[in-house]
């Protein structure tokens, strides 16, 4: 069980609390800087996954850039030291404030929706006397084996332009005097552990751009998503994705022009393995059929079981007394009053009893930033590895 740090820092600390590993985040970065910076990709950050200050210091000087999805999210990234032409905004629903937000910023670009979005930025532009520099997320149609809630890239799904919208965004762009074209957005879905949907992506992507330049325009910027997968089941066998697998499929499948600049946008891939969120056993309740272990965290601290039947590794790190290494099923639940309120069933731990600390892995994306003060539950403290950005 990889907690750099004392055991006994962790042993007497508050629960439940999260505790990010920033040598493996490092490690990490290293890796995107390696596979991917150094080719000349360009990767943005997606703040959505994890938006601590502390941890976007460190992403911000590994010479990532931000990819924003609300007002929020841009002010957030301008605060943390990401610059302006850096930043890529996306989302299904802009408001016109966060829509002025970016045009007052000068970001790096609007990953556009639809044609109505295109038109509404093109008044609001003008209104302003600026251009919006605008890229279209088109919807691809690639179907992803992820939970249905984490596909994004189907017809069926909200988001981007179909493939007959984007004949009339085309028809419409010439008389869009406030919108400055620079190319095309993809973003096909979240937990993405197979490059088959990539490979399919980047050869879409040759045909799309073909598309557009035969229309008259120039494909500069091709922004290719983020939604590269982690390894929920073995993190310690994969602390670190396989980003240079990953970058290969654009190196060997896209038609790559020395004009074109390639931007991606990850947010998982690069934070989750860091984070855990602790927690201890509350409560031990034993029933005919299974066993409970109540702990302190529940889904306000860690959402992702009872949203999307996400499963995390739990470990047990430590104890006052181990009784036993016997192995005993138990059900991992919450203290929250919600049925879904559940982090595992039937999985196997040394025998718990109550005052064991408990380490729920891979936790560090779309962990606490979907916090909730539900049940008015309290906020909860933050641990570093490095305990220079502790807030406790
Ligand atoms: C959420 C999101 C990302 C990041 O997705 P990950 O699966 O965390 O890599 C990238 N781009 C857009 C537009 C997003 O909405």
């Amino acid at each position: 069980m990889p907690l750099p740090v004392s055991k006994s820092h962790l042993i007497g600390h508050s629960t439940p609390c999260y505790y990010y590993d920033l040598s493996l985040l490092d490690a990490t970065l290293k890796e995107v800087h390696k596979h991917g910076l150094d080719k000349g990709y360009h990767v943005h950050y997606a703040l959505k996954a994890n938006h601590e200050p502390y941890i976007l210091k460190k992403i911000q000087e590994a010479g990532l850039g931000a990819d924003c999805v609300s007002g929020g999210e841009i002010q957030q990234a301008l605060d943390n030291g990401f610059r302006a032409d850096q930043i890529a905004f996306a989302g299904v629903g802009k408001s016109d404030q966060e829509i002025t937000l970016g045009l007052e910023s000068d970001i790096f670009c609007f990953n556009v929706e639809s044609l109505q979005e295109l038109s509404v930025i093109n008044e609001i532009a003008k209104k302003r006397q600026t251009k919006a520099p605008v890229a279209l997320r088109l919807n691809p149609n690639i179907a992803v084996k992820t939970h249905t809630y984490m596909t994004t890239g189907l017809n069926d799904n909200k988001f981007g332009i179909s493939d007959e919208e984007l004949h009339l965004v085309i028809e419409a762009l010439p008389n869009l005097f406030y919108i400055e074209f620079l190319g095309i957005h993809f973003h096909i879905g979240s937990q993405i552990n197979h490059l088959e949907p990539f490979i399919e992506l980047a050869k879409k992507a040759n045909r799309y751009i073909e598309q557009i330049e035969t229309a008259g325009f120039t494909v500069k910027i091709l922004n290719m998503g983020g939604g590269y997968g982690v390894n929920y089941k073995e993190p310690d066998n994969e602390p670190i994705p396989n980003f240079k697998a990953f970058f290969n499929v654009f190196d060997t499948y896209l038609n790559r022009r020395s004009d074109q600049e390639i931007h991606f946008e990850l947010g998982r891939s690069i934070i989750a393995q860091a984070g855990s969120l602790l927690s201890r056993v509350l409560f031990i309740k034993e029933r005919s059929k299974k066993t409970f272990a109540i702990i302190d965290a529940g889904m306000t601290e860690l959402i992702r079981p009872a949203l999307y039947q996400a499963t995390h590794q739990i470990d047990r790190i430590n104890s006052a007394k181990i009784i036993s290494n016997t192995l005993k099923k138990y059900d991992i639940v919450g203290p929250i009053c919600e049925s879904s309120d559940s982090f595992a069933q039937n999985y196997s731990l040394p025998v718990l009893q109550r005052g064991d600390l408990l380490a729920i892995r891979s936790a560090g994306a779309y962990g606490q930033v979907m916090k909730s003060q539900y049940n008015l539950r309290p906020d909860f403290p933050v641990i570093y590895s490095d305990e220079l950005g502790n807030q406790t």
